[in-house]
């Protein structure tokens, strides 16, 4: 096929599966298929750049850098709704609307949990989106705006000017996702997918927005020059015809009927992609609504009702330990199935031994369990007076469910982790982190090659990476011939690596890059850094206690040992490649300050540590040294004040060579 034809079609074909993806009852094209062909389009247009049109989902990906919010009006406001909690608090509002317009109409909808914004079109063209701000001036968000994939960005009517709102949000599967990412690349997670959402759309950098795939369900029309409505169903219609992804709503007049609605929507509330943390009750006339006016903040035609969470006891009769890939263990409670939050709950989380113990919680209780929004369920506590038995308190085991190694808890929390070097639970993030940049620096060998390689059972431990060929790879999805020997070659090239590579590849808590260069400079060799004693390892500055017992514990375990064996079967370096450790600068603390142009701060501390030296933050009374660059500002005035010998970098540099 001509690849121009080509371009067109797959921009149609991507436009409408992106369209399609949000309304809810559309069964979409898979998210690999999207990538797939996502790409193939990407390939082609920078074969023909002429050929890329404005509205190409490739150029719904922002890469212009935000400086700073700048402000918008919005010329219609963006309300708030007021709340209501209970059926009686529903009917109140039906029969006060009810005395000035008997017989209204009202549209009842879900009420999504995500950020209201105001999206904006002039002559059919995407052309800016705000957040709601204080309902009259919100943030300019356009870049972020722009890569969510469902909003259109141009529009068949060309109307000069066109205002809608809508909530954003993070799709709940896309949430998990990029949760599992996260964990995996041992950061941070994000706590539900209305945080997540909210974070991303204020993002300075839209590339990193693009990356977290937000969604929007669009409620409202708020201007449209040049056409009118009478009716907010009329105004929703005309939005989905227009290929908005809009909220799904259901026009009543009869008050039970409503009733029912709400019930409905809470009942079946997980068949959305978004949260919704209520259903919205809205007069669906707007002659209506000008009628009753608004208040200071709210319309007077509209409630929102919010779901109480739903709570309910049933029995526990297990207790599962899971182990997460951090190693983790995490006791789940089983429970006998409950409906709850318009799900049956099977599960529910236990969180750690103190929740257990302090709740007193025994297999064999009846236990209260909740449901709140859509997160896990969670276990409450126990209804004492139905113990029936005397029943055993319960403790999670001591050793790991999947592979037997001991578990051990940290010593600075409530975690209790499995401390295998070859627990399978653990293994992709494991590998992952081996083969990082700080660790064995593996070129091609990311999160998503490490998947394959798991999944099609191709390693089961990080020295297996160093049995692959070319054969075994080639064939994986996306690989190929080339990236297959490239990833051989990046294998085979890291068994020349210094120690302190390998010593921060094995991922022993709390012994990351830095640590592992001091250890590996120290002890010169694997074997005498395997033969230390906690002593031996508290007595190198920068070696804490609590991280000397973790090292002594990983070296101990027969499965990291079996590890180590293998590596170094496998002929991974195992010695200090550095010259022997210079210790001119031993119990030494030196400091950094001002712009400093011969060496970057970095390379500065690592000449310093090179040296047995300490690079640290902060003057105090204990800095030896502060090594001052340009324009230094309140450490070198501390220094001073303090009488602590100021360097310039060339001082330092001369120390350091001398
Ligand atoms: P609140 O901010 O708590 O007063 O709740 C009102 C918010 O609910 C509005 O700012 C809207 O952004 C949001 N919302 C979500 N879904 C809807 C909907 N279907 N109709 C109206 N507002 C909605």
């Amino acid at each position: 096929m001509d690849e121009i034809m080509e371009i067109q079609q797959l921009r149609q074909q991507l436009n409408e599966a992106a369209r399609l993806y949000y309304t809810l009852d559309a069964p979409t094209m898979p998210d690999y298929e999207y990538d797939r062909l996502y790409r193939r389009l990407q390939d082609l247009e920078a074969a023909h750049p002429e050929a890329v049109t404005p509205d190409s989902p490739t150029q719904r990906v922002g890469d212009r850098l935000l400086n700073d919010f700048a402000e918008v009006a919005h010329p219609v406001p963006l309300e708030s709704l007021e709340d209501v909690f209970n059926e009686g608090e529903v009917r109140d509002f039906l029969d006060r609307v009810a005395g000035e317009l008997p017989g209204a109409r009202y549209s009842v909808e879900p009420k999504v949990d995500g950020l209201s914004v105001a999206v904006e079109y002039r002559d059919g063209v995407f052309y800016r989106g705000a957040t709601r701000g204080d309902g009259r001036v919100g943030e300019d968000v356009t870049e972020n705006i722009r890569t969510i994939a469902a909003l259109p960005k141009t529009l068949p009517d060309k109307l000069p000017r066109l205002i809608v709102r809508g909530e954003v949000y993070m799709a709940r599967t896309v949430f998990e996702e990029i949760n599992a990412a996260l964990e995996i690349e041992g950061k941070p997670l994000m706590a539900n997918p209305r945080n997540a959402a909210a974070g991303s759309l204020r993002q300075k950098d839209s590339r990193i927005a693009a990356k977290r795939r937000l969604d929007i369900a669009v409620f409202n029309l708020q201007l449209a020059e040049g056409k009118t409505f009478t009716t907010h169903g009329e105004t929703i219609d005309y939005l989905a015809s227009q290929g908005f992804p809009v909220i799904p709503h259901a026009v009543l007049d009869d008050d039970a009927a409503i009733l029912a609605e709400i019930a409905r929507l809470g009942e079946e509330r997980m068949a959305f992609p978004f949260d919704i943390d209520g259903a919205v009750v809205k007069l669906n006339d707007l002659a209506d609504r000008t009628i009753l006016g608004s208040t200071a903040k709210c319309p007077r035609w509209a409630v929102a009702y919010k779901y109480p969470p739903e709570k309910k006891e049933t029995l526990l009769k297990d207790i599962v330990v899971q182990v997460g890939r951090t190693g983790v263990l995490t006791p789940k409670a089983v429970l006998a199935p409950v409906r709850l939050a318009g799900t049956t709950v099977t599960y529910a989380t236990l969180h750690n031994q103190d929740f257990i113990t302090q709740k007193d919680i025994r297999i064999g209780d009846t236990v209260v369990v909740q449901k709140a929004g859509e997160i896990i369920p969670e276990v409450l506590g126990v209804v004492k007076e139905k113990r029936l038995t005397d029943l055993e308190p319960y403790f999670l085991p001591d050793t790991c469910p999947v592979c037997g190694a001991p578990v051990s808890r940290d010593e600075d929390g409530a975690a209790i982790r499995c401390t295998g070097a070859e627990c399978p639970a653990q293994l992709l993030r494991n590998l992952t982190h081996f083969a990082s940049r700080n660790a064995m620096d593996i070129d091609g060998l990311g999160p998503a090659v490490m998947q394959l390689l798991v999944d099609n059972h191709l390693v089961k431990t990080a020295a297996d990476l160093y049995d692959l060929t070319v054969d075994d790879l080639k064939d994986l999805d996306r690989m190929g011939q080339k990236s297959a020997e490239n990833a051989v070659n990046a294998i085979a090239k890291s068994r020349d690596n210094d120690l302190w590579r390998l010593i921060n590849a094995l991922g022993i808590r709390q012994v990351g890059d830095k640590a592992a260069k001091v250890l590996a400079s120290h002890f010169g060799t694997f074997d005498a850094f395997a033969a230390a004693s906690e002593e031996d390892l508290t007595a190198i500055d920068d070696i804490g206690g609590i991280t000397a017992r973790y090292i002594r514990q990983w070296l101990q375990s027969p499965q990291s040992q079996d590890l180590v064996a293998r590596l170094r079967r496998a002929g991974v370096n195992m010695t200090c490649k550095e010259e022997k450790l210079d210790s001119r600068f031993a119990g030494m603390t030196f400091v950094m300050t001002g712009a400093l142009t011969r060496f970057t701060r970095d390379q500065a501390q690592d000449m310093v540590t090179k040296r047995g030296g300490k690079a640290s933050g902060s003057v105090s009374k204990k800095t030896t040294y502060v090594v001052a660059g340009e324009a230094a500002g309140s450490k070198l005035q501390k220094a001073r004040e303090l009488g602590i010998p100021v360097l310039t970098e060339d001082e330092f540099l001369a120390l350091c060579e001398d």
